[in-house]
Parts: structure tokens; C-alpha cells; sequence
């Protein structure tokens, strides 16, 4: 009983001779079935329709039954159901070919229908299995995207974090000197921002920070990499950037927070301090190097009284 519940919902497609009389016995025991006359019309009702299993006749009036198999072997969108052969021949060549073809099991007319009943439970079982196991493959692989990304970002401003963006540095240099393009960073740090804390609050501080991220963030390119490199500092990897066009975006960043109105702190006026250091006129060849000279560069900024932009 509770066999036939569970698979009177089941449909399948199939070509075959004498088709009617194995119909009637597959609806008998519950099944829905399906039965259309030739080839084509297999692959269009497989394609178009939810088909759990198909049962397929080798000799069909349009094409071979093992040229069917093997285009729905082929297409993504049917490979995963079960074919069952059905030849009226006994010869191994027509099961090897069938078999070979992706057809995943075969029965010999004339077949008993005690067996056929059994060999389809078989087949459905396994792709009840293999559907089960696509699933929670599915949810894996985007679990494993969901903890590489968290693994390569800041939670707070959702930039980059500093690992990711030391890569990311170190690939960018590496791929600089091999084409003789242009490189640039700047080092961005929030002008006394201890003062927004003490003042304000540690929470009116964290959302500074995320409008920061904001500004900086609207202000690059696409190709540009934006993170976060510690508590109040903010790394923008240029690939392809010229020095002086680098020293634009700066001033542009710059000039966007001195001019902005932060909604947790309306009143106050908050500034960055931006160093640039540039590939080729840093003759640095790792991440480090090139992080050192933007971090001196954007000292050499606050030296000069904060709000500025200074390059090496
Ligand atoms: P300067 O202009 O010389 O950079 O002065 P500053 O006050 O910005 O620099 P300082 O290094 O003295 O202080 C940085 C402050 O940033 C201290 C620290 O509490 C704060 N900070 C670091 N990370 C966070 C964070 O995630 N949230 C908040 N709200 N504050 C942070
Ligand atoms: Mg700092
Ligand atoms: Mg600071």
C-alpha cells in the first residue's frame, strides 16, 4: 500500500511496441505513465517534462533507441534520469551498445513484469540516492563559497580584510613587472578618529568607518581593490593606474569625506590622510615593500597637517 502512495506520482516516457499492455500494468501498481510512439517525441516529453524514468524501446519507427539514450545522456537537463532498455534482441552487441550509450540498465523481451516492476524500484532508489546527494552537494558548495568569502572579508565594512588584500597586493606586483603596467596603492587613515570614539561613542566610530568604506568604495573603478588593512585604515590596490591619476582619485576620496555629512556624527568634521606609492617608481617586488612605502607616504601626510594627500 504504502508503496503504491509513494510512487503514484511518479511519470515515465517510453517508446515501445506492445506499450499499452505494460502501460496498463505500470498504472496498475501506481505508476503515471507516459507513452509516446517514436524517438522524438521521447526527447521532447524528457526535456519539457518532470520524468523520473524512462523506459526505451532499441527499435523505434524514427531513430535508434541508442542514438535517444545517448542525446539525453548528453543534455544537462536530462542525463540524471534513469533509462531502462527494452530490446526484443538477445544479442550482446545491442547491450553493450545500449549500455554504452548511458543507458543505465536493459531487459530482454520478453521480459516478466515481476521483474521489470523491480528493476524500475531499483533504478528509482538509486536516483532517489543520487538526488539526494546532488542536493546537499549543492548546499555544500555554497556554504564553502558563503566561509571563503567571511574568511576574505572584514565584517563591519564588508571590504576585504588584510590577508585578502595582501594577495591581492602581491599578485598585482608580480603581474606589474611581468607586463611593465603601472601600479598604485593608497594608504587611507581616518585624521584622529580617537577623538570621533572619545566623543561620540565606539558605535557612532564603527559607523563612521562603514560610511568611509561607502565613499571609498563609490569612488574606484571596478578593477580596483578596496580593503580594510587595520582599525582606521583603508588599503586601494590600482592595477593599471598611472601615478598621477592615482593622486586624482586620492584627492577626489579626499575631498569626498572632508565634504561629507556622517549621519552618526553630523556635526563633526572628519579627514583622511592618503599616502600613494607607485610600481615602477617603487622598486618594490613584494607586498610588504609596497604596503611600507604607501604607510610612510600617508605619515608623511599627517606630518603635513592631516586632510592632505602626499606620494612617493
Ligand atoms: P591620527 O590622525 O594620528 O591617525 O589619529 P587617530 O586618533 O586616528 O589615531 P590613533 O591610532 O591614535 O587611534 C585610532 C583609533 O581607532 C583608536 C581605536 O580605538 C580606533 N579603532 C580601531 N578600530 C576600531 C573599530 O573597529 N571601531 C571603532 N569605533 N574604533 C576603532
Ligand atoms: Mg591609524
Ligand atoms: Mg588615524
Amino acid at each position: 500500500m504504502l508503496y503504491l502512495q509513494l510512487w503514484a506520482l511518479q511519470r515515465f516516457s517510453w517508446c515501445v511496441s506492445q506499450a499499452e499492455a505494460v502501460k496498463t500494468f505500470l498504472e496498475q501498481s501506481g505508476y503515471e505513465v507516459h507513452h509516446v510512439e517514436d524517438g522524438k517525441s521521447a526527447i521532447r516529453e524528457a526535456v519539457g517534462g518532470k520524468v523520473d524514468l524512462i523506459l526505451l524501446d532499441l527499435v523505434l519507427p524514427d531513430m535508434s533507441g541508442v542514438e535517444v539514450c545517448r542525446w539525453l545522456k548528453l543534455n544537462r537537463s536530462t542525463r540524471m534520469i534513469p533509462i531502462l532498455m527494452l530490446t526484443s534482441k538477445a544479442e550482446v552487441q545491442d547491450r553493450v551498445s545500449g549500455l554504452e550509450a548511458g543507458a543505465e540498465d536493459y531487459l530482454s523481451k520478453p521480459y516478466s513484469e515481476m521483474e521489470l516492476n523491480a528493476r524500475i524500484f531499483a533504478l528509482l532508489r538509486t536516483k532517489a540516492l543520487q538526488d539526494e546527494l546532488s542536493e546537499t552537494n549543492a548546499r555544500l558548495q555554497e556554504l564553502l563559497a558563503d566561509v571563503e568569502m567571511l574568511a576574505r572579508t572584514d565584517p563591519l565594512t564588508k571590504l576585504y580584510n588584510r590577508r585578502h588584500i595582501q594577495e591581492c597586493v602581491d599578485r598585482e606586483i608580480k603581474s606589474a613587472w611581468r607586463y611593465g603596467s603601472p601600479l598604485c596603492l593608497l594608504m587611507i587613515d581616518i585624521d584622529r578618529f580617537k577623538e570621533i570614539n572619545d566623543g561620540h561613542g565606539h558605535r557612532c566610530g564603527d559607523s563612521v568607518l562603514a560610511e568611509i568604506s561607502c565613499i571609498i568604495r563609490d569612488s574606484v573603478r571596478e578593477v580596483d581593490i578596496v580593503g580594510r588593512w587595520g582599525g582606521e585604515e583603508f588599503v586601494v590596490v590600482l592595477p593599471r593606474c598611472a601615478k598621477q591619476d592615482a593622486e586624482q582619485l586620492a584627492n577626489r576620496i579626499l575631498h569626498a569625506v572632508a565634504q561629507n555629512e556622517f549621519s552618526a556624527v553630523p556635526d563633526a568634521k572628519v579627514t583622511v590622510s592618503i599616502g600613494v606609492a607607485s610600481i615602477p617608481e617603487q622598486a618594490a617586488d613584494n607586498s610588504d615593500a609596497l604596503l611600507d612605502a604607501a604607510d610612510r607616504a600617508m605619515y608623511m601626510a599627517k606630518k603635513e597637517g592631516r586632510n592632505k594627500v602626499y606620494l612617493f
